[in-house]
C-alpha cells in the first residue's frame, strides 16, 4: 500500500487522472483529477471495459492499455480516453486515465481536411494535364492552341486560388493571436472592401449599398478583417441573380461592431446553414466552381472572427436571401469623439 500511495502522490503532482483498486477493485485511492472524471474513492469501480484491462493486468502481472469510448464515472457521455493498468502489488492495480476526445477531435478533422484537399486538387490538376495534351496534339491549328491555353491558365490560376486559401486558412488555425492589429476606423476598412469586389459587382450590373457609422474605432488586423469582409461581398454577389443588390450596414451594438452583409440572391435552406462554414462546403458545388469559389471561404471568415474574439452568423431563407452578420467587440478607445 505504501507503494500505492507514492505512485498516487507523484500522478496527483503531475495532474493525472489516477486510481488504486485494491483485489476486490474498490478504489481506495484516487486522484483529483480521477475525481472530476467522476471516480470516487471508497467506491467500486463498475466500468466493464476498465475492469477488464485491470484483470488483464492482474493476470498477466504486467501494464496494459485500452483506448475507447467509454461512460466514465457512470456519466451518460461516453468520453475518449486512453486508459492503463498497471499491477502494483498483491491485488493493488493503478489505472491511469487520459482524456483524448479533443486529441481525437483534432485528428479526424486533419484527417478528413486532408482527405478533401487531395480531392479539390485532383480536379484542376487533372484538368491541366488533360489540356496539356491536347494541345501537344494541337500544334498545327493555332485557334485551337488559344483555345486550350486560355482553359489551361484559367486551371493553373483557379488551383493557385484554393492553394493560397488553404495556406491562409492553415495560418489563421495556427494563430493564437492576431498579429499586425492597429487601431482603425472601421468605416474606411470597409468602404476599401467594397472598392475591391467593384469591378465583380459592375461585371454583374449589382448595386452595393452602404450604410456605415464612421464613428467607430477599432483594433484589428486589418488586411484580416479586410479579407472577411471582402469574402463575404464576393459570396452576396456570385450568389445572387445580376442586377440585385448587395446592402452593407455598420454599427454600435453594445460592446461590439455589428457589420451586416444583406442580399437578395438564392438563400440557402435551413440544413445547410450550420455547415457553410465548414472547410469546403458547398451547397450547390458546380455554382461555387463556375464563380471561382474553393468552400473555403466562410471558413475563413470563420477562423478571423473567432480570433478577434467576434462571431459569424447567418440568417437566410432560400430564394429570399442571405443576411451575415460578423460582430467584433469593441475596446474602451473605440470611440471617436473629434
Ligand atoms: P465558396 O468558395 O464555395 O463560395 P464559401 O465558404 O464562401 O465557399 O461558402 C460556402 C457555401 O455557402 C457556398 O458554396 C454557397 O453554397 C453558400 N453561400 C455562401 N454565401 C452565400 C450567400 N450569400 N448566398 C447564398 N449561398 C451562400
Amino acid at each position: 500500500m505504501q507503494t500505492a500511495q507514492v505512485a498516487v502522490e507523484v500522478l496527483e503532482a503531475l495532474q493525472t487522472a489516477a486510481v488504486v483498486v485494491d483485489d476486490s477493485n474498490v478504489m481506495v485511492q484516487a486522484t483529483t483529477a480521477a475525481e472530476e472524471f467522476g471516480l470516487q474513492p471508497d467506491r467500486a469501480l463498475i466500468e466493464l471495459e476498465l475492469l477488464s484491462l485491470i484483470d488483464l493486468a492482474r493476470s498477466t502481472k504486467s501494464s496494459q492499455r485500452v483506448e475507447g469510448a467509454i461512460n466514465v464515472g457512470g456519466r451518460a457521455a461516453k468520453v475518449w480516453v486512453l486508459a492503463t493498468a498497471a499491477p502494483l502489488g498483491p491485488g493493488y492495480v493503478i489505472l491511469t486515465l487520459e482524456d483524448r476526445t479533443e486529441a481525437r477531435r483534432l485528428d479526424e478533422t486533419r484527417r478528413d481536411f486532408v482527405a478533401n484537399i487531395s480531392h479539390e486538387l485532383k480536379t484542376p490538376i487533372g484538368a491541366i494535364g488533360l489540356l496539356a495534351e491536347t494541345l501537344q496534339g494541337a500544334t498545327d491549328d493555332p485557334e485551337a492552341v488559344l483555345k486550350f491555353a486560355s482553359s489551361l491558365q484559367r486551371e493553373a490560376s483557379r488551383l493557385g486560388h484554393i492553394v493560397q486559401e488553404i495556406i491562409e486558412l492553415s495560418r489563421l488555425q495556427a494563430a493564437t493571436e492576431v498579429k499586425n492589429s492597429a487601431q482603425c476606423r472601421l468605416a474606411d476598412l470597409i468602404s476599401d472592401s467594397l472598392e475591391r469586389v467593384r469591378i465583380l459587382a459592375d461585371s454583374k450590373n449589382m448595386r452595393l449599398v452602404a450604410d456605415l457609422d464612421d464613428s467607430i474605432l477599432i483594433e484589428v488586423s486589418y488586411e484580416q478583417i479586410a479579407t472577411a469582409i471582402t469574402n463575404l461581398f464576393e459570396n452576396a454577389i456570385n450568389y445572387s441573380d445580376p442586377g440585385g443588390q448587395v446592402g452593407i450596414s455598420l454599427k454600435r451594438a453594445d460592446n461590439f461592431a455589428e457589420i451586416v452583409v444583406t442580399d437578395s440572391g438564392v438563400g440557402i435552406a435551413l440544413e445547410d446553414q450550420a455547415r457553410i462554414f465548414e472547410r469546403f462546403y458547398r451547397v450547390d458545388a458546380s455554382r461555387s466552381r463556375e464563380t471561382g469559389g474553393t468552400g473555403l471561404g466562410l471558413a475563413i471568415v470563420k477562423h478571423i472572427a473567432l480570433n478577434h474574439g467576434g462571431e459569424i452568423s447567418v440568417f437566410s431563407k432560400p430564394g429570399l436571401g442571405s443576411t451575415f452578420t460578423l460582430t467584433l467587440p469593441l475596446t474602451a478607445s473605440s470611440e471617436d469623439n473629434e
